[in-house]
């Protein structure tokens, strides 16, 4: 590789050791990731899983095993096969689509791929990693568009007191898995984003994801102004002003990069609202290009898809009318609008404010939601954009989220799955024929792994409260609160995810006398696990994490709820891998997918959910638990004791009972058999392989767009 930003060298002879480190195709191969392992474990797991930081701090070792036969050949197939899938020679898509012409370019403002890049927060970005990956693996030709935030998104620490902190730490990019982007003169390219009076520049950095490519654009340059340089600072951080600027650079300032770049784009999607102007910055484009405005939006509208991806109200960004006016002043002018006419664009019939979503709403050709009942949902929320129009005629169609299985099913298992399934189900992952074996994996083996899954959940929570309380950053009853009485042949019940009020973290807690009776029964005993971050400016949900950090330090719960801090991608595998039971709980219809129980199900780890989300199409009354009711029971104390009461009894009276029913084995037989009917149902119809083709199939691929958009001043 000769990057001149990269100095640090590795021995000639395993000199490709960079090329891995610098794509993070390694994150879902493990041979891969075996192999860095061996050059230094301890390193390895001290950088949390680091190539980068692993090969420039490895010096020594890398000369030896540069003379080490054995390691040079495993050097040498590894190579092999990352060639091998970076030529893309017989992908999915080269068949399906051999006269496709174009990339698909994917904007998001967060993209979660491995923990060592910190510029995600949460479900949306994992989504997006995801996405990305799966596309690689597919061989679809898209790019990712997205913002390099110095300052990541913020780790969480809880207090003593049980209140949330959040510790935003410097990202050290040079010992981060992304490079900057250089010109043919060998320079940077620095890309024009401002207009008018307004002159903003962004630098380019580059993130390799197997074969797509992921372009991050970063403000902190020189000639910026102080305000804008700390544009991409934080992911969510800053004020509405901010939080503009940030929407302006991402949406406008992605197409500008992607044409510097000399990126040929056909579809442009926007993943959620905040990239939403992005498809303004193609409409002014082919005004300028000399197009009418009919004209220009069909264009657009044929070339753009938007997807949606929550119900939740406070969820849609919404800015001050005349914020927006300010900023655009300058703009709108070569977009031949008035200025009433570009307030339009984001204008809700009877609302205040400009709303992202219904922007994107108004100017993509294809909308969808996340879930079936999610497309319901929207297609409902949204129809006052569509007056005229009953509700099933607005036209937003939904594609469920899936996982990416390589990235999520614990490897081990995958090599269960190799043995049983054949070598070949990962590329026929959306195959339901493939997983129809999984009735052949023997009971033994399939809860020999979970258990020892379990165990490395367990031990993992151990290990980072023993670091916090070695460096003195910690009581004893917190040690006890984050895990460390936890029993790995107790019941256990997984909770993790953002501490919303809609996602009701405490509505197991509703009866607390009765929930004591499940966790303390001496015989069958049952423990819970939190864990979540709540935004950081969201105080209900901080307080949510203190009832439940309370009772967590409370000994009358003997030590059977625990919150364990900073979840994350890694922390979310060992969950999700780790635990017996998936609990998700939101007020329905609010949860638009929910992908954690699509994780938890392939690892072979039932669901107890609300019918809601994608629960409502994977639920098929023999892989896991419905609780709830279908689209809701409204809201209100009372949809909440009814709800509450549905998990209690349905605890009390099948799952503990099915999972304590040992035979003389002491398996619970009739527990694996839910196990193995939920990586068999779940893992077809929610992975990565079924989404991605979907969306080409019937949002990437057809064109032109089958509705286009009215003109100008007559939006809605
Ligand atoms: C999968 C995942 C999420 C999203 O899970 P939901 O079920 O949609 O809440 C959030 N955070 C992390 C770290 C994840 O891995």
């Amino acid at each position: 590789m000769t990057d001149p930003y990269i100095q640090w060298q590795v021995p000639a002879r395993v000199s490709r050791l960079k090329d891995l480190a610098y794509n993070l195709w390694w994150s879902w191969h493990p041979e891969a990731r075996a192999l860095f392992k061996e050059i230094d474990l301890s390193l390895w797991s001290r950088s949390h899983h680091n190539p980068v930081f692993l090969l420039q701090n490895s010096q020594t070792r890398l000369e030896a095993l540069s003379q080490d036969p054995q390691f040079l050949a495993r050097y040498d197939r590894l190579i092999e096969s990352f060639e091998r899938y970076q030529s893309g020679q017989d992908t999915w898509f080269k068949k399906a689509y051999p006269e496709s012409k174009g990339s698909i370019a994917y904007f998001s403002a967060e993209f979660g791929v491995h923990n060592s890049l910190r510029i995600y927060s949460g479900g949306l970005g994992i989504l997006a990693g995801d996405h990305c990956k799966t596309a690689s693996d597919l061989g679809l030709p898209l790019v990712g568009v997205g913002f390099m935030y110095p300052q990541g998104y913020g780790q969480q620490r809880i207090s003593a007191d049980g209140w949330q902190q959040n510790v935003f730490e410097q990202i050290d990019w040079s010992v981060s898995p992304v490079r900057p982007i250089l010109g043919p003169d060998g320079k940077r390219v620095i890309v024009d984003v401002g207009w008018g009076q307004w002159t903003l520049h962004v630098a380019l950095w580059e993130v390799n994801i197997g074969r797509v490519r992921l372009v991050l654009m970063d403000t902190h340059v020189d000639g910026n102004a102080v305000a804008d340089r700390e544009i991409s600072g934080r992911l969510y951080g800053g004020d509405k002003n901010m939080r503009l600027r940030q929407e302006i650079v991402l949406g406008i300032g992605g197409v500008r990069v992607l044409r510097a770049l000399g990126i040929p784009v056909s579809v442009f999607h926007s993943n959620e609202g905040h990239c939403a102007f992005l498809f303004m910055e193609l409409l002014r484009e082919k005004i300028a290009a000399g197009l009418s405005y009919d004209e220009a939006a069909k264009e657009v509208a044929s070339c753009g898809v938007f997807t949606t991806h929550t119900p939740v109200e406070a969820g849609h960004d919404i800015f001050d009318e005349q914020l927006v006016t300010q900023y655009f002043r300058d703009y709108r002018p070569a977009l031949g609008m008035t200025e009433e006419g570009f307030l339009e664009f984001g204008k809700v019939p009877g609302e205040p404010g400009f709303n992202m979503t219904a922007l994107a709403l108004k100017l993509a050709g294809r909308r969808n939601g996340v879930s079936r009942r999610h497309g319901f949902v929207s297609r409902k929320m949204w129809s006052k954009l569509w007056p005229g129009s009953p509700e099933e005629g607005v036209p937003i169609d939904s594609v469920t989220n899936g996982v990416h299985l390589a990235t999520w099913v614990q490897q081990e298992l995958g090599w269960i799955f190799n043995k049983y399934l054949g070598e070949n189900w990962w590329e026929r992952q959306d195959d339901g024929a493939v997983w129809s074996r999984v009735a052949a994996i023997p009971d033994e083996e399939l809860w020999a792994i979970h258990q020892r899954n379990k165990e490395e959940m367990l031990q993992l929570f151990r290990s980072r409260v023993r670091n916090r309380w070695v460096a003195g950053q910690t009581d004893p009853s917190q040690v006890l609160a984050q895990g460390s009485l936890l029993d790995a042949s107790a019941l256990t019940i997984g909770f993790a995810r953002r501490f919303a009020g809609y996602k009701r973290a405490n509505l197991i807690l509703r009866d607390i006398e009765r929930l004591k009776r499940l966790l303390l029964d001496p015989w069958t005993p049952l423990q819970i696990i939190f864990a979540g971050k709540a935004h950081p400016a969201d105080d209900l949900g901080k307080s949510l994490i203190q009832q439940v950090y309370r009772l967590a330090k409370d000994p009358a719960f003997g030590g059977r709820i625990v919150f364990v801090e900073d979840y994350d991608m890694h922390l979310a595998r060992y969950l999700v891998q780790g635990c017996d039971l998936w609990l998700n709980n939101p007020l329905a219809p609010l949860e638009a997918c929910g992908t954690s129980g699509q994780k938890a199900a392939v690892n072979g780890v039932p669901n107890l959910s609300i019918l809601d989300g994608w629960w409502e199409e994977g639920y098929n009354g023999s892989n896991g638990w419905a609780i709830g009711q279908a689209g809701g029971r409204g809201s209100g104390e009372a949809a909440d004791a009814a709800d509450a009461n549905d998990i209690y009894e349905t605890l009390e009276k099948q799952i503990v009972p099915l999972y304590y029913d040992r035979g003389q084995d002491r398996i619970p037989h009739g527990w694996v058999k839910i196990m193995k009917e939920s990586i068999r149902s779940v893992a077809p119809r929610f992975c990565g392989d079924r989404m991605v083709k979907e969306y080409m199939e019937r949002f990437y691929a057809p064109r032109p767009a089958p509705l286009a958009i009215p003109a100008g001043s007559e939006l809605v």
